[in-house]
């Protein structure tokens, strides 16, 4: 785990150095939680906007897009359930003044134990060696059964204080943490606040203050949108049922406790779709797009066994199914992606507040119903943070050196062919440039004259190019050039004619699309 951490840290510090990832307002000491894309970071960004899109929208004839408002009427974020419910519990510590929320105290407290449980069973299985029966052991050892058990009833009180009756029981969740001696990770105290509800949307106002000034919220989630337009979309697009709304921008929360760089930020971005269903097929479309959307990570090629799916035992009140994929990040596994079953809840509620009729009618059965809903949503910024953690590497080379590589997938590089002339002379640079004169219409090239061969690859290394290649004297006179690949570093001499033909397959959106195939 120190070894995975340690790893996270350069992780941060790579994306810096390597203009993926600057926090904001960096020369005023930065801004909590919010975080600039940089040169490379925003052409990775894009990429896997890209890769998203063209999966929704292109390959899905009964899927279109939209882009709607950041701001929207505020009585949308009531019928929604927001302004009531979108609240995180909190809790301070008096000595070292942090902020936490309640209940992630109390989901560390829970993982403790069962940390607890696994090492027993680790140090057991050491023991015993081959045979080692872990069934038994973990029913029958007395340290395991009293592990469990105390986690078992923390558990039981944590849903009961979770679940109760109009709302979060508050004072109930303060008791759990002085019953179980939490303490402040930074004060080692347990000098503890009230836990209070906190609501995560920012405000702002529109219009003049003397005009009657309304509130307006940043919409904390994209989907909103999508659900306001359902009927637009539908009338416009003459579209049957089943189809989707695919949409991609920006959400705010004000998140109480943003750590983990840009896993949790207060400014992301996110992916979603809501496709509207016939009441009653709705749990066979989850299971469907549960599989699409664990099939459209897989084909990135970081391995099954990085992803899993994380299915809800505890369902919002309009839910009816819901899991999360979860991705191996370098501090566990964590939720990229919600699937969720949502029912009508929200177009009904979207009717109920605006008081007109979001309906579709059906000319086979002709019926009218409101729609069923399911959703996928991914944060660009956390599918970010999976790709760049599993594609870093510090690779040991057979001549002792060690080389940082970026192993992307090369259609999500945010350069794809680097372009050298060996020496600054002899028409070697306008050579390079001929080059990319031809290719950058194809794919995004870079041009690099500085520092002797070996350092140049090291930097594409470093931003994951997956193609470089070297003018020299003897492609002034035949046309052909070094092409070396990222990965295997192989060299081998091809014709400038081809380069076009080896990269442009391997290095665009569809050459991932076609994995899904
Ligand atoms: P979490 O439990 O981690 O707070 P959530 O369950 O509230 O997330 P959703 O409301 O389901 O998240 O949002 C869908 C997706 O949006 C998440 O899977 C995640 O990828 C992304 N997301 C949500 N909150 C943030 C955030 N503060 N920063 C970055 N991405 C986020």
């Amino acid at each position: 785990m120190a070894q995975q951490e340690d790893i996270f840290k350069k992780v941060v510090s790579h994306c810096k150095e390597y203009g993926f990832v600057f926090p904001s307002s960096e020369i005023y000491d930065g801004l909590g939680a919010v975080y600039d894309y940089g040169q490379n970071g925003v052409e990775l960004k894009n990429n896997i906007k890209q890769y998203w899109w063209q999966y929704m929208v292109l390959l899905h004839e009964n899927i279109v897009g939209l882009d709607s408002a950041i701001f929207m009427h505020p009585t949308i974020w009531k019928a929604s359930g927001h302004v009531d419910a979108f609240n995180d519990p909190l809790i301070d510590n008096r000595d070292s003044k942090k902020r936490y929320r309640a209940d992630v105290l109390i989901e560390e407290q829970i993982a403790k134990y069962e940390d607890k449980i696994e090492k027993e069973v680790a140090k057991a299985r050491k023991r015993f060696g081959d045979s080692f029966d872990e069934a038994q052991y973990r029913a029958t050892s007395a340290r395991v059964l009293e592990e469990q058990a105390k986690r078992d009833a923390l558990e039981k009180r944590y849903q009961e204080v979770m679940n109760a009756e109009g709302g979060i029981d508050l004072e109930g969740m303060k008791q759990i943490i002085l019953d179980e001696e939490i303490v402040c990770p930074i004060s080692g105290t347990r000098n503890w606040t009230d836990v209070r509800q906190f609501n995560l949307m920012f405000k702002t106002e529109m219009g003049a203050a003397a005009e009657g000034a309304s509130t307006i919220y940043l919409r904390p989630e994209t989907a909103q949108g999508i659900f306001v337009n359902y009927l637009n979309v539908q009338k416009t697009g003459r579209m049957k049922i089943p189809f989707g709304i695919a949409q991609i921008g920006k959400a705010f929360r004000n998140e109480i406790v943003a750590r983990q760089f840009i896993f949790r930020m207060r400014e992301f971005e996110q992916m979603e779709m809501q496709f509207f269903v016939k009441p009653g097929t709705e749990l066979e479309w989850f299971k469907t797009w549960k599989e699409r959307r664990m099939a459209w990570h897989q084909a990135l090629g970081f391995g099954a066994e990085n992803y899993r799916f994380h299915d809800h035992d505890k369902l919002a009140h309009y839910a009816n199914a819901a899991t999360d994929v979860e991705f191996r990040m370098p501090f566990g596994f964590k939720e990229v992606e919600g699937i969720h079953s949502r029912t009508n809840f929200d177009l009904s509620q979207h009717a109920k507040y605006s008081s007109k009729k979001i309906e579709y009618f059906d000319p086979e059965e002709n019926t009218s119903y409101t729609p069923y809903v399911i959703e996928t949503s991914i944060g660009v910024d956390r599918m970010f943070l999976s790709v760049i953690c599993h594609s870093y590497d510090e690779e040991k080379l057979e001549d002792g050196q060690t080389r940082t590589v970026l192993h992307l997938p090369a259609a999500l590089a945010p350069v794809k062919l680097a372009v050298f002339p060996l020496t600054k002379k002899d028409g070697l640079p306008e050579k390079a440039r001929e080059i990319i004169d031809d290719l950058k219409f194809h794919f995004n090239c870079k041009y690099e004259e500085k520092d002797q061969i070996g350092k140049r690859y090291r930097r594409q290394d470093a931003i994951g190019t997956p193609f470089c290649v070297t003018v020299d004297a003897q492609t002034l006179e035949d046309n052909t050039v070094t092409l070396r690949y990222r990965d295997t570093m192989e060299q081998k001499r091809v014709a400038i004619a081809d380069l076009r033909g080896i990269i442009e397959d391997q290095v665009s959106i569809p050459s991932l699309l076609k994995n899904l195939k």
